[in-house]
C-alpha cells in the first residue's frame, strides 16, 4: 500500500511505483510469509508478468531454472566438507523418526534442520559461525539409530556408530570447524576457516605464493586464477582439483550442462545462444580463459529479455577472495522499471566526472554500464534461500574496464521485503521522530531501490586503479573497501539535484529517508545481527559500520549526526543533512584513494578503526529492544514451482507457475530431485 500512497501525493512518479501500480499481475493479497524460526524468516516472492512472456521465453526460463537448481549440492560441499553428510542424515531422521514429535528435543531438531537448509550447511549464512544444535547428543544418537540403515548416507563399509563418531564433534563441539570464513589478520585464515576450498594442511602462505607465482604483472587480461578449483596437497605438492565435467563435482555439473543445452536451443537470439554455448564449453573444460570469453559475451548480451547467472561467481566465502561459490539466478527484464536504470547509466559519465574523488582515480571514459531492473524467476546455489537485491557482474577487472558490466536491481525481491515488513513496529521503535518516519514511509522504498541502482550500476563501475596496482592488493580488506566505495557513491549522488533533474526523484528531501535509514542501520540497528560479545565480520556490515562511524566522528564538532536519548532509549539524530553529504563525499574520496593506490595499511587502519568494533552497552540495548518486537533479522525465500504443461503429443505448450510449496517441502524435494553428488566427496 505504500506505493499507492506515494502515487497519490506526488506529481512526478518514480518508475518503480508506477510500475507496481499498473502491474495487474501483482496479487494484492499475496501471502508473503512462509515460515519463521531461530533468527530467520522465510518469505515468498511473486513473479509478476511471467504469464505475459512468450512460450519460448517461458521454456527458456524453465530450462535455466532447472540448471539453477542442479548445483545446489555443490554449494553445500563448498561451504564445509561435512555439510552433505549432515544434511542427509538429518533429512533421514526427519522423514523416518517414529518417536515423540512433540518433545522439546524433536522441536529443536526441526529448527536445526531448517537452519542447515537455510545456510546451506552448518555455519550461519551471514555471520559465518557454526550454530549449535539445541537438542541433546543423546537424542541425536537415539534418533539416528532408530532410522533404517538404508536411509542413512553411509560411506562404503561405514557403520552407524562410526557415522555418529564422525558427526558428533562436527555438530556439537563449538571448537571444531568453528567458523566458515575467518577474517582475523593475526591468524592463518586458510588453515582456520572451515570452508572446503582448500585441502587439509594447506596454509595461507602456500596459497598466496602458489597464486602469486601464476600472475604476470604485464598481463592486461589476466584470468581469475584459482576461481574454479579446490587447492589440495598431494605428495607434498599443491594441486588444483578443478570443478568441471570429469573433474570435481562432475555429476552435478553434467546436469547443469544438460539443462543449459536445452536452454541454448530456445535462446532468444544468436548472442544469447553463443553465450550459453560458451558457458557449457567452460563447464566441460574448466578453462578459465573460456570462462572470461563467456563473461565477455554475457556482458554484451543486452537485448535478451531473459537473463541468468550460473556458475562459480562470488568469492565472499574464501577469506582470500580467490575461490568462488556456485550460484545461479534466472530472471527477466522488468521493462518499465528499467527506464529508471537506463536513465542512470546513460548519465554514467556525468556522475563519474562529478564524483568528489581525485581526478587521477577517475575513469576518463566510463564504458557500457548496462543496468536494468529485473524480476527474478528462480534462486539457486549461493543466492538461495538468502538472496541479494542487486548484482553487478562480471567480477574480472579487465572485462569490466574493456567491456563494462551488467548491473541489476531485483525489484520483485525488494518488493517482497517491503511488503513483509509493513507494520512490524521496527521504525516506531528505533526511528527518532515522526518527521523521519514520515519521510521513510513516503520515500523509503523508492530511495532504497535508487540506492541499490546507484551502488550497482555506477558505484562498482566507477573509478580506476593506478597503473601497476595489484587488484588483489587489499587482501582481506578488499571486499569491505569495494562495498564501501559503491555504497558511498550511491549515498553521495542520491542527494544530488541531478536526480531531480533527471526525473528520478521528485522531492529534494527524499534522499533524507535513505540517509536516516543508512545511518541508523550502520550505527545501531544492524547490530541485531551480531551475537553479544562478537565483533562485526561480514563485509557489507563492516562497510556500513565504517561509513556511519566515520561520519559520526568527523562530524562531531559540528554535531552533524549524534546519538540522543529519549525515555532511556538511544536514537540516531541527524542535525545537518547537507554537512552529512559533504562528509560522505570526503570519505568516498579517501576510500577511492585506498582502492586506487592499493593501500593495504590504509584499508586496514580505516576498517579496523570504524568497521569492526561494537559498543557493547549500545549493542545490549538494541538487542533488548529488538527482542520485544518479535522480529527476525534475516530473511530468505522459497522459489515458485514451474511445471511444463504438455499436450497429447507430449509437446510443451505452456509453463505453469505456482506459489504454494512450503519451506520444508521445497527443501526436501530439492534434496531428492537434485541430489547429484555423493555424500562422501572428499
Ligand atoms: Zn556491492
Amino acid at each position: 500500500m505504500k506505493q499507492l500512497f506515494i502515487m497519490t501525493v506526488t506529481a512526478v512518479m518514480c518508475f518503480s511505483c508506477s510500475n507496481e501500480m499498473k502491474n495487474k499481475s501483482i496479487t494484492e493479497n499475496f501471502n508473503y510469509k512462509v515460515d519463521s524460526f531461530a533468527d530467520l524468516e522465510v518469505l515468498r516472492y511473486q513473479v509478476p508478468e511471467f504469464e505475459t512472456l512468450t512460450l519460448e521465453q517461458k521454456k527458456l526460463i524453465y530450462y535455466l531454472s532447472q540448471a539453477a537448481l542442479c548445483g545446489r549440492d555443490i554449494l553445500y560441499d563448498q561451504n564445509c566438507r561435512y555439510n552433505l553428510t549432515i544434511r542427509r542424515t538429518l533429512e533421514a531422521i526427519y522423514e523416518n523418526y517414529n518417536g515423540d514429535k512433540t518433545s522439546d528435543d524433536y522441536k529443536l531438531f526441526e529448527i536445526y534442520l531448517k537452519r542447515v537448509w537455510f545456510s546451506n550447511g552448518i555455519h550461519h549464512h551471514y555471520g559465518e559461525e557454526k550454530f549449535l544444535p539445541g537438542f541433546s547428543q543423546s537424542f541425536f544418537s537415539e534418533a539416528l539409530k532408530s532410522v533404517p540403515e538404508s536411509a542413512l548416507p553411509l560411506a562404503p563399509k561405514q557403520t552407524v556408530d562410526s557415522l555418529l563418531i564422525e558427526l558428533i564433534p562436527v555438530m556439537f563441539d563449538p571448537n571444531v570447524l568453528a567458523k566458515k570464513v575467518i577474517q582475523d589478520p593475526n591468524v592463518d585464515v586458510i588453515l582456520h576457516s572451515a570452508n572446503n576450498y582448500y585441502g587439509s594442511g594447506v596454509t595461507q602462505k602456500e596459497v598466496e605464493s602458489f597464486y602469486a607465482a601464476m600472475k604476470n604483472p604485464n598481463d592486461t587480461t589476466p584470468i581469475s586464477y584459482g576461481l574454479n578449483s579446490r587447492l589440495v596437497k598431494e605428495n607434498n605438492r599443491l594441486v588444483e582439483k578443478v570443478w568441471k565435467v570429469d573433474g570435481l563435482y562432475s555429476p552435478a555439473i553434467e546436469q547443469i550442462t544438460y539443462w543449459l543445452s536445452l536452454a541454448e536451443d530456445v535462446a532468444e537470439n544468436e548472442m544469447q545462444k553463443q553465450t550459453i554455448a560458451l558457458l557449457i564449453d567452460y563447464y566441460k573444460s574448466g578453462d578459465l580463459k573460456q570462462f572470461d570469453e563467456y563473461a565477455v559475451h554475457w556482458v554484451q548480451d543486452m537485448d535478451s529479455r531473459v537473463d541468468f547467472v550460473n556458475g562459480f561467481t562470488e568469492t565472499y566465502g574464501d577469506p582470500l577472495g580467490i575461490k568462488a561459490s556456485w550460484e545461479s539466478i534466472v530472471n527477466f527484464k522488468d521493462t518499465e522499471a528499467t527506464q529508471r536504470t537506463v536513465t542512470i547509466s546513460d548519465n554514467a559519465q556525468w556522475f563519474e566526472d562529478h564524483s568528489p574523488v581525485d581526478p587521477r582515480f577517475k575513469k576518463e571514459q566510463v564504458k557500457g554500464v548496462s543496468a536494468k531492473v529485473i524480476t527474478v524467476a528462480i534462486l539457486g546455489g549461493d543466492c538461495y534461500p538468502a538472496t541479494p537485491i542487486g548484482i553487478n557482474l562480471p567480477n574480472a577487472n579487465w572485462i569490466r574496464k574493456d567491456f563494462g558490466s551488467k548491473s541489476v536491481t531485483i525489484q520483485n525481491i525488494t518488493a517482497a521485503y517491503d511488503k513483509a515488513a509493513q507494520g512490524n513496529g521496527f521504525n516506531e521503535e528505533f526511528v527518532w521522530s515522526d518527521r523521519e518516519r514520515t519521510l521513510m514511509k513516503k520515500y523509503g522504498f523508492v530511495t532504497d531501490n535508487m540506492h541499490t541502482d546507484l551502488h550497482e550500476c555506477l558505484g562498482h563501475g566507477s573509478g580506476q586503479l593506478l597503473p601497476g596496482v595489484d587488484p588483489d592488493g587489499l587482501g582481506i580488506y578488499s571486499s569491505v573497501i569495494e562495498e564501501a566505495r559503491a555504497d558511498l557513491f550511491g549515498l553521495y549522488f542520491i542527494a544530488d539535484s541531478k536526480l531531480i533533474e533527471l526525473g528520478l526523484l521528485d522531492d529534494p528531501d527524499a534522499y533524507k529517508a535513505e540517509y536516516y535509514k543508512y545511518m541508523m542501520n550502520g550505527l545501531m540497528t544492524q547490530l541485531v545481527r551480531i551475537e553479544p560479545g562478537k565483533s562485526i565480520e561480514e563485509a557489507h556490515m563492516r562497510n556500513r559500520s565504517l561509513i556511519a562511524h566515520w561520519v559520526l566522528e568527523k562530524g562531531k564538532d559540528d554535531r552533524v549526526i549524534e546519538f540522543s536519548k529519549k525515555d532511556g532509549k538511544t536514537y540516531v539524530v541527524i542535525n545537518d543533512y547537507n554537512k552529512l553529504r559533504t562528509l560522505i563525499g570526503e570519505l568516498l574520496a579517501e576510500i577511492q584513494r585506498i582502492k586506487s593506490e592499493g593501500d593495504f595499511d590504509g584499508a586496514k587502519e580505516i576498517v579496523e578503526s570504524y568497521g569492526v568494533k561494537v559498543d557493547t552497552v549500545l549493542h545490549a540495548e538494541v538487542l533488548e529492544r529488538y527482542k520485544k518486537l518479535n522480529l527476525t533479522p534475516y530473511k530468505g525465500f522459497v522459489n515458485p514451482v514451474y511445471e511444463p504443461v504438455l499436450d497429447k503429443s507430449g509437446t510443451v505448450v505452456d509453463i505453469r507457475i505456482s506459489y504454494t510449496e512450503g519451506y520444508a517441502e521445497q527443501m526436501l524435494r530439492y534434496s531428492k530431485q537434485y541430489a547429484f553428488l555423493p555424500t562422501w566427496n572428499f
